[in-house]
């Protein structure tokens, strides 16, 4: 683990380049992207904004591969072994990539180590071994009797054929995870991909497409295309592209949705939520308060799952709250290499003011703050960085702004309630459907809370703590259309032909 920015300066970081056709290119025009950390703002290194002409390249070699069917036609076995090469070159960087990744998200180490970069190669493993799957099932043959002629046999044969293009298109928070939850099943399945990660954090996808080289994954089968929202938009608007997967905000997911209708191309979406923590009655309420703090804390809140609405039985609220407020006190808001941080930086001083704003205007709605609502003491934190510090606010109406809209920062609003109706109520009164948090001693009841949340994933208790590939992820409502992860997830990327025969 390198500490300083030197050192990342000095080969860790990957080419600043675009990856098309498994060829390194220059972006045609002249835009760029100064990528900085946000633990201290200063700047990594320069990325280009891949241009009309590069999308268009891009395109065109993902549209080659995947028409010469030389990746969609290999066996099911040859993809495999083409993706245990790419995991097995990928776990050979996991030094690197763990330096890149803190370096562009802020990420702390002691998550980073896991979720950052265990936790994608152990994705990408798994959809390694997906990609065995068979392609073709049968249906039961039948023997009809044809209208005025003899009786005939035959059946159908059900084949899943890969779309052909797939354009991905992904956030900052967890950059590495969210590139191989898509690059996974799009590749497995048999699909080529032109991957646009965020301008944020464009280097650990450059840093895969490193791997995908070396692997000698076939050319135009995976390409990078660094940029911002135009590379994104020409990619959406091109008729080359035959899926669109997408992981961002509702507001982009929206965007691209409009960008699909005239093509009626497909579209997967993932996108934003604002996610209740239901603390009942009979709660270990240690451990709903590690929760909710975990979920304050966690990624300086920049998760799309984390619960950001705890709503608490009125009989345990004051307990809750004393030790909620006694556990974000005791985090130390710091540099991501520090191992004592609990909580870093925000991706951009922008994201900071967008926090602040929520804050401020819910506080002139007539919020209280419990603790937090202020950037960090100046000298507590790295100068420059882009720090909040861990904020619960009380007295918050479920139809105010700050209980509605997605903050994507360290900001959770607590309200209580009285009856198991009520929170669910209170739980189900968002325009987004991501995830939902419950934490009761008594697991049957909480089984039957959760089937009554209208969320895509439920936790109880805090659930097994992580992200399991073989299990289906998304959302309903503004939360988004589909689901990443398991047999679902790769059906996502697969389309059915029915095959009809005649026997004899
Ligand atoms: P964002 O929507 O601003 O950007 C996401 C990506 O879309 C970036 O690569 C961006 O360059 C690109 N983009 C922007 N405008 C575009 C356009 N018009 N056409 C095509 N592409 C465009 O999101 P963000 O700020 O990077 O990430 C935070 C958001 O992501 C939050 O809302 C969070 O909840 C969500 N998120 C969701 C999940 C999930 O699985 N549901 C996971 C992680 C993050």
């Amino acid at each position: 683990m390198t500490d300083t920015l030197p050192d990342l300066a000095r080969g860790v970081l990957p080419r600043a380049a675009l990856y098309i056709g498994g060829r390194w290119r220059e972006a045609s025009g002249a835009g760029s992207e100064t990528v900085l950390d946000p633990s201290t703002g200063r700047p990594l290194g320069t990325v280009p904004d891949a241009g009309p002409a590069d999308v268009a390249a891009a395109l065109a070699a993902a549209r080659a591969a995947a028409d010469a069917g030389t990746w969609a036609d290999a066996t099911p076995r040859a993809r495999s072994e083409a993706l245990y090469r790419l995991h097995e070159v990928l776990t050979g960087m996991a030094d690197r990539l763990l330096d890149v990744v803190v370096a562009e998200t802020g990420c702390p180490l002691r998550l980073a180590q896991g979720q950052q970069v265990g936790l994608p190669l152990r994705h990408l493993e798994y959809w390694a071994e997906a990609a065995r799957r068979p392609e073709l099932t049968a249906r039961a043959p039948v023997v009809t009797a044809r209208l005025g002629g003899p009786a005939t046999l035959g059946g159908w044969a059900v084949r899943r054929e890969p779309y052909g293009v797939v354009a991905a298109i992904t956030p900052y928070n967890f950059p590495l995870l969210e590139n191989v939850m898509k690059l996974g099943p799009a590749l497995a399945a048999g699909n080529a991909v032109v991957l646009k990660p965020s301008p944020f954090t464009p280097y650990s996808a450059l840093l895969l497409a490193e791997a995908a080289e070396r692997a000698e994954l076939p050319a135009g089968v995976f390409n990078v295309l660094t940029g911002g929202a135009d590379t994104g938009a020409a990619l959406t608007g091109d008729r080359r592209v035959d899926l669109i997967s997408f992981t961002g905000s509702d507001t982009v997911g929206a965007q691209i949705l409009a960008a699909a209708a005239p093509r009626v191309t497909k579209v997967l979406l993932e996108l934003g939520g604002k996610s209740a923590l239901v603390v009942c009655a009979d709660a270990d309420l240690e451990l709903a308060a590690r929760i909710g703090a975990a979920n304050v804390t966690t990624h300086a809140g920049q998760g799309c799952v984390l619960a950001t609405r705890h709503l608490v039985h009125s009989s345990v609220l004051p307990g809750y709250l004393a030790q909620l407020r006694g556990m974000l006190d005791g985090v130390l808001v710091g540099a991501p290499r520090d191992p004592a941080t609990g909580m870093g930086p925000l991706i951009r001083a922008a994201a900071v003011d967008r926090v602040a704003g929520h804050v401020e205007r819910a506080v002139r709605d007539g919020a209280d703050v419990l603790t937090g609502g202020a950037r960090p003491a100046e000298g507590s934190v790295p100068a420059g960085g882009f720090y909040y510090r861990p904020t619960v606010l009380t007295g918050v109406r479920n139809t105010w702004p700050v209980a509605q809209q997605e903050i994507f920062g360290p900001v959770a609003v607590v309200i209580g309630f009285d009856t198991e109706a009520e929170a669910v109520e209170l739980a189900n009164d968002s325009a987004y459907g991501l995830a939902g948090h419950l934490v009761s001693r008594d697991a049957g009841r909480a089984f039957e809370l959760a089937c009554r949340l209208r969320t895509g994933t439920v936790d109880i208790n805090g659930g097994p703590g992580y992200t399991n590939p073989d299990v289906p992820f998304g959302g309903r409502a503004r939360s988004g259309l589909g689901r990443e992860n398991g047999a679902e997830g790769l059906d996502e990327y697969t389309q059915l032909k029915t095959i009809k025969y005649h026997a004899g």
